[in-house]
C-alpha cells in the first residue's frame, strides 16, 4: 500500500501568481458587483461590502487558481474558521471528529495527507 498517491507541492510561484491574479479580479467589476450583494458565500449572512473578503474555495496554498468560478465573498469569521481546508477537507474533519467520538483509531495517521 503506497502512503504518497496524494502529491501535495508547495509551488511559491504558483501562490505568488495566483495572489497576484487575485489582486486583479478584486479591482474587476465582477468582484466588486459580488460583494456589493453583501452576502457571505458560507453563512449566507448580510454584510456591508468593505467587510467582506476574497476567498479562495480550493486555497491557493493547495492548488487552487484565482479565477471566478474558485473565489467567493466570505466574511471574517467564516474566513477564519475556514482556513486552508478545501470544501471536501471540511466535511472530512467533521466526519473524522464524529468518528473519532465512536471509538479510537487503529492507526496512527502522520504527516500531510489528507486521507
Ligand atoms: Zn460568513
Amino acid at each position: 500500500m503506497t502512503k504518497d498517491w496524494i502529491d501535495i507541492q508547495k509551488d511559491d510561484k504558483h501562490v505568488a501568481r495566483e495572489r497576484t491574479k487575485a489582486r486583479e479580479l478584486r479591482q474587476s467589476s465582477w468582484w466588486k458587483s459580488c460583494i456589493a450583494r453583501g452576502i457571505c458565500h458560507y453563512c449566507g449572512k448580510t454584510f456591508k461590502s468593505s467587510e467582506l473578503t476574497m476567498d479562495h474555495v480550493i486555497p491557493v496554498a493547495r492548488g487552487g487558481k484565482s479565477v471566478r468560478s474558485n473565489v467567493v465573498p466570505s466574511c471574517a469569521k467564516c474566513n477564519k474558521s475556514k482556513r486552508h481546508f478545501t470544501p471536501a477537507e471540511m466535511i472530512l474533519a467533521e466526519m473524522e471528529k464524529a468518528e473519532k467520538e465512536k471509538s479510537q483509531p487503529a492507526v496512527e495517521v502522520n504527516g500531510n495527507e489528507s486521507c
